[in-house]
């Protein structure tokens, strides 16, 4: 369940989230679409607590997020957050990159840390790679290697900033269905996407938000099928 009520984000004089309104109720899968600059990863970034709206305020399965600063370290341990720029460390390896958070942040042991990297890296196809370091991977890599990060980190609630993008079909593929497997484990997640049967095929409900708005919101099939402003019409004739 997702309760977001008039919320409001500008950064400088520009404003990014506009009095936004949602609500959700027994959903699981929460899709977001738009075009760019829109607001997409500035709501994600919000809902994590990793930026302050002025106005507003947010309920997650019944909690208020509480933006003081004294609350948002912990709060932020319960969600995982994929971005689309993947914030790996550059000096650590793949492996290394992974287990560091699960360590530091969540307190694993280093047998169970190194257990559940090595098996994601196994099921992603990244063994042979796991000792490069960021900059000795392709992109692709280096997003399955933040989606692994975060996926290790066993967090109830996911937030994925565009997690397929710089991916190929194959293993758009791959990681859909273990986008799906999630869902049917009963993860939450919100997720940024440009590709419109992923948001068909992974989404409980979808919104549209444009200009810091959101302009259409509805089960994604129907949404997507019979769109109704012209600010989505628009859209989708440019999306493949
Ligand atoms: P895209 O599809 O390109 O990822 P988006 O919908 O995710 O776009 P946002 O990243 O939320 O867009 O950005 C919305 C607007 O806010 C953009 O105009 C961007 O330039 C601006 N913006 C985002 N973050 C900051 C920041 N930290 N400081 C200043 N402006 C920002
Ligand atoms: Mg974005």
């Amino acid at each position: 369940n997702l309760n977001i009520e008039n919320l409001s984000k500008k950064f400088g004089s520009q404003q990014v989230l506009s009095e936004l309104n949602l609500r959700i109720k027994d959903k699981h899968s929460l899709v977001i679409i738009g075009p760019s600059g829109g607001g997409k990863s500035t709501l994600l970034k919000v809902v994590a607590g990793l930026v302050s709206p002025e106005d507003g305020r947010i309920e997650i399965n019944g909690e208020k997020i509480n933006f003081d600063e004294k609350y948002l370290n912990e709060y932020r341990k319960t969600i995982g957050v994929v971005f689309q720029a993947y914030n790996l460390f550059p000096h650590l390896s793949a492996l290394e990159n992974i287990i560091l958070p699960l360590e530091k942040v969540h307190n694993l042991e280093k047998k169970e840390a190194y257990k559940r990297a090595e098996n994601l890296l196994e099921q992603f196809k990244l063994t042979e790679h796991k000792n490069k370091k960021p900059n000795q991977l392709s992109g692709g890599q280096q997003q399955r290697v933040a989606i692994i990060r975060t996926l290790a980190l066993d967090s109830k609630f996911l937030l994925l900033d565009e997690p397929t993008s710089a991916l190929d079909p194959y293993l758009v593929s791959e990681v859909l269905d273990t986008i799906m497997d999630l869902r049917r484990e009963g993860r939450d997640l919100i997720l940024v996407t440009h590709q419109m049967s992923f948001a068909k095929a992974v989404g409980d409900y979808l919104i549209y938000v444009d200009k810091g708005k959101i302009l259409e919101e509805g089960h994604p099939e129907e949404v997507l099928n019979n769109p109704k402003t012209e600010e989505l019409k628009n859209f989708l004739s440019k999306t493949l």
